[in-house]
């Protein structure tokens, strides 16, 4: 059967990953990227991909008639739904924007798939790529799972966990077929470097500042993006219509814990002295709102579609941090 897929946020972080993978590993699969090249998509990205199932759209997904024309000419029959803004201090500045994109964005990517799919819902599919941050925040134990309320802090989570839930009424409403799943924090190479990782390999090399919000305590769940893009692969091939499912590293870290590793990683990998890099840490005002905890239950993702994460923390971690020094200092 063949599938017309329409991949939104295409030259973003996990979206190039994305990207790549469906083009390589399903030659079948034609493959349409929508992408508005905000500050955070890098088109070098892709730039090498040359396949012919491949094609690069510069749009805005709030743009309904682009959308639109785009679901006709193409016959998109899937959708994999990534563009989005996605950096919470932002959000915190500029809320609306995080709306207008997020919400709106994700309401016309839904709008153009109910018209285009009216006479037939066979071989569709609408997959929504979300975040654990629609949960809210946990305490020193629990986790989230696929039944876990909705209880968004910031406006970036408030915009995700409202384009959640668009997905879900077009699915009540309207029959349209979709799946969301909700991922932990991602890590890996291609990241736009103002999230923590890359922004902190650039300060090590470059000897900024190391700013720490509040006294770095909050613990995050870590997942290397290729392990995301095989969740995403195993969940769009075999996951269940009008389900959701969470997707996490089993991998949780204190930031301060996080942040001492990457300064060991990197301080060796640029022959530093040991820990020369920490006194670069500062600790900063905390951010408003800032979530706690967060922690995701694999088990419904794990028993139902036989996925699991494979990428070993360390080893990754490594990796990704060898990737950033060679991009920062070529
Ligand atoms: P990113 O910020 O790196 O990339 C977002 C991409 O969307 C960019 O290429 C940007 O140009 C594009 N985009 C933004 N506005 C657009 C618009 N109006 N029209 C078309 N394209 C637009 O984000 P990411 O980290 O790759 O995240 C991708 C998705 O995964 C997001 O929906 C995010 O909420 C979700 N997510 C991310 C993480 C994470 O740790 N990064 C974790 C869970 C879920």
């Amino acid at each position: 059967m063949i599938s017309n897929i329409l991949i939104t946020g295409g030259c973003g972080f996990i979206g190039s990953h994305l990207v790549r993978h469906f083009t390589n590993k399903y030659r079948k699969y034609n493959i349409i990227n929508l992408d508005f090249l905000t500050y955070a998509a890098n088109f070098n990205n892709l730039q090498d991909l040359k396949q012919n199932n491949y094609q690069f759209i510069k749009g805005d997904i709030c743009n309904r008639k682009l959308v639109m024309e785009i679901f006709e000419k193409y016959k998109i029959n899937k959708v994999i739904h990534l563009a989005a803004e996605s950096h919470v201090d932002r959000s915190i500045k500029d809320p609306i924007l995080f709306a207008k994109t997020n919400v709106i964005g994700t309401l016309n990517l839904l709008e153009a798939a109910r018209e285009s799919w009216k006479d037939s819902l066979s071989n569709k599919l609408f997959y929504h790529i979300s975040t654990d941050e629609v949960f809210g925040s946990l305490g020193i134990s629990g986790q989230f799972d696929e039944n876990s309320s909705y209880d968004p802090h910031s406006p970036y989570s408030a915009s995700k966990a409202s384009s959640d839930h668009f997905v879900r009424s077009y699915t009540e409403t309207y029959k349209l077929p979709t799946i969301i799943s909700n991922c932990s924090n991602n890590y890996g190479p291609n990241q736009y470097p103002e999230k923590l990782i890359p922004l902190f390999v650039n300060n090590i090399i470059r000897k900024k500042k190391l700013p720490i919000y509040g006294n770095g305590e909050n613990v995050r769940d870590w997942l290397h993006v290729k392990d995301h893009i095989s969740a995403i692969d195993t969940i769009f091939h075999k996951g269940e219509l009008n389900e959701s499912y969470n997707i996490g590293g089993e991998n949780e870290w204190k930031n301060i814990d996080l942040i001492y590793q990457i300064i060991k990683i990197t301080d060796r990998l640029l022959n530093n002295k040991l820990g020369f890099s920490k006194k670069l840490i500062r600790f900063i005002k905390d951010r408003e709102g800032h979530d706690y905890r967060y922690a995701i239950n694999n088990n419904k993702i794990k028993k139902d579609l036989g996925w699991k994460p494979m990428i070993e923390f360390n080893n990754g971690l490594e990796d990704t941090i060898k990737w950033y020094i060679h991009r920062f200092n070529s």
